[in-house]
């Protein structure tokens, strides 16, 4: 058995806490009646910085139901860090978390499926839309794309994953080793390591309240994740003043044949072949500092090179 925390990050929403609250307390019963999760474990709302009740719920529930507890932060942090509090202040206490936004969109049925996974030695368990029926052509259009997006510019991430997730305590332990601030936490997590597993379901429909991601901060969510990930844009920007270069070369073969057939405009040769020429080297010059610059931010963000699953053998020889 385990002791579970599920962690729900909520920013202003009152109307749908009370429905939520009710769906995972019943969830964490039958849990706990199956066995699977220890009689101690918990529910915590992240509240971030909401500017409705949504605390004054929050506070209620853990006044009334000792399997649920609450956690405010003092301003709006956004999702990903309201996540990451969540989970921070978790880490110690349990042997695994589960993440779901607070509108329940994600199936909470597959979380009994996340646990048993878990004790099958899985360490982290990505939940995955295998369909979406639910969303607007848009919204599915828009996010499929970006998922395809960030595979071209290559950085990991789980097709179709959001933020709901099992994490064991040691994943969470490496997830504490990422410095950064600019947190995409779907691109992070697949890069912790250790053994992974996926769960299917479908996601369903907001029941209350409005979704806080409108599309300005989807794009800037996009956006962060690329820019977070990769640096592969400068490797293309520097691959297009080389393919300029070449280009300049060919065209000066070309306008010097012109030139020595003599059907030009005065002038045109040398104008014509700076332009191209200068193009290409502004842009590869670019690229190429770009190139530092893409280095110095993968330093910044102190990443932890390696994280240690285990060690086997007779350790313990000291020097004198
Ligand atoms: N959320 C948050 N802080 C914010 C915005 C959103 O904690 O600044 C939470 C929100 O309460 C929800 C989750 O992040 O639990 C996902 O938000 P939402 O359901 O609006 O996103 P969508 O499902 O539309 O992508
Ligand atoms: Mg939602």
């Amino acid at each position: 058995m385990i002791r579970l925390a599920i962690v729900v990050p909520c920013y202003n929403e009152q109307e749908v806490l009370p429905d939520t609250n009710k769906q995972l307390t019943g969830l964490i019963m039958e849990l706990k009646a199956a066995k699977q999760i220890t009689e101690d474990s918990f529910i915590l709302y992240v509240d971030d910085g909401s500017r409705d009740d949504t605390w004054k719920i929050i506070d209620e529930f853990a006044k009334k139901e000792s399997c649920v507890q609450g956690l405010k932060l003092a301003g709006n942090v956004g999702h990903q860090n309201a996540l990451l509090a969540g989970l921070m202040t978790v880490k110690d206490e349990v042997d695994a978390a589960i993440s779901i936004d607070a509108d329940l969109q994600d199936d909470i049925a597959v979380m009994s499926d996340m646990v048993t996974k878990l004790e099958e030695g899985c360490d982290i368990v990505y939940g995955v839309r295998s369909a979406r029926k639910t969303d607007t052509f848009f919204k599915r259009f828009t996010a499929e794309s970006f998922y395809k997006l960030m595979k071209v510019m290559g950085a990991k991430s789980i097709y179709n994953h959001a933020d709901y997730r099992l994490m064991s305590a040691r994943a969470i332990d490496g997830l504490s080793q990422f410095k950064e601030r600019n947190l995409f936490l779907r691109g992070i997590v697949p890069t912790i390591g250790y053994k992974s597993d996926c769960v299917y379901y479908e996601r369903k429909e907001r029941t209350a309240g409005e979704s806080k991601y409108p599309l300005r901060k989807m794009l800037a969510f996009a956006f962060d994740g690329i820019t977070s990930f990769s640096i592969k844009p400068m490797s293309y920007i520097m691959g297009i003043g080389v393919f300029l270069i070449i280009c300049a070369v060919a065209f000066a073969i070309y306008a010097f044949h012109s030139y020595l057939t003599g059907n030009v405009v005065s002038g045109w040769t040398s104008i014509v072949l700076s332009l191209w020429f200068i193009g290409g080297l502004v842009l590869f010059s670019i690229g190429m500092v770009g190139q530092y610059i893409g280095k110095i931010y993968m330093e910044v963000k102190e990443r932890p090179r390696y994280i240690v699953e285990a060690r086997v053998g007779d350790s313990s020889y000291k020097r004198a």
